[in-house]
């Protein structure tokens, strides 16, 4: 049996998470040997319409992203979310907070109602079609994405944690910074980042999305606890979060 193919593909994105599987360097090599890489736009000019895994990196903002995108669905055997964009929506999520015409108007002034600056509200990949398999964060952790598409050309399945940010926050001794009058997501939020936010002072945003079964009664009693309402926290999810309902994938 040959190598598995791999393509990548892009959508509404900073391309960010694609830098970071640039910037595996080496190990991006050792990965390049054990598959056929055949289509990656920011990294090679080849294409091509047959391929065993698709990596997709955005979110989709317009009708004919979907087209693309069930076209690529319908190629792949393996369908991977990468980053939060693709995931959950991403930032891209923030305008469907809004009226679509006004945040257009704010874009692009007196051009917005160019044909070719369409739009439609954010979806996340799997609001499209199937995914098989997320990596998750904005932008993603590198070591995490390797981990993953290893694990799936060694044929097992990769082991995504299913328990709160907090878990790690803890394990490091870190001081809870709702003490600091920070709403942070922690305690509904996936875990595998390291507590990166929180180890540095700075409350969890969520960009790694929501864990599937969150403690919902507790993250009742610890709003009470600090005296706020749902509403503030419902605020504080608003970067990430807005409209998104998670899977299990
Ligand atoms: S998840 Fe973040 S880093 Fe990755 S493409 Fe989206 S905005 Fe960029
Ligand atoms: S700082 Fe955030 S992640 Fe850390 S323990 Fe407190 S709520 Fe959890
Ligand atoms: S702490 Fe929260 S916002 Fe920061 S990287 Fe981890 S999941 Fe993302």
């Amino acid at each position: 049996m040959g190598k598995p193919r791999i393509a990548i593909f892009d959508f509404a994105c900073c391309e960010g998470c694609q830098l970071q599987i640039v910037n595996l360097e080496e190990e991006l090599l050792d990965l390049i040997g054990a598959a056929d890489v055949v289509e990656w736009r920011e990294a090679m000019s080849e294409q091509s319409h047959e391929y065993d895994i698709a990596i997709i990196e955005g979110s989709i903002t317009r009708p004919e992203d979907e087209k693309r995108l069930e076209v690529i669905r319908t190629r792949a055997k393996i369908l991977i979310a990468l980053g939060a964009c693709a995931t959950i929506g991403g930032i891209n999520k923030l305008k469907s907070n809004f009226d679509l015409a006004d945040v257009k108007r704010c874009v692009y002034g007196k051009s917005a109602n160019m044909p070719h600056l369409d739009t439609s509200p954010t979806k996340a990949i799997d609001e499209v079609v199937k995914v098989d398999y997320k990596v998750h964060g904005c932008p993603i952790d590198r070591k995490e994405f390797a981990y993953i598409v290893r694990c799936l050309l060694m044929g097992k399945k990769p082991e995504i944690p299913e328990w709160p940010v907090c878990v790690e926050c803890k394990a490091k001794g870190n001081p809870c910074l709702w003490d600091y009058e920070q709403v942070c997501l922690g305690p509904i939020i996936r875990a595998g980042c390291g507590a990166r936010c929180p180890s540095s002072g700075l409350r969890c945003f969520g960009c790694r999305g929501y864990i599937d079964n969150p403690n919902v009664n507790a993250a009742k009693d610890v709003i009470e606890k600090y005296g706020l309402t749902i509403d503030v926290l419902k605020s504080k999810m608003i970067l990430f979060g807005t409209g998104y309902e998670p899977t299990n994938a």
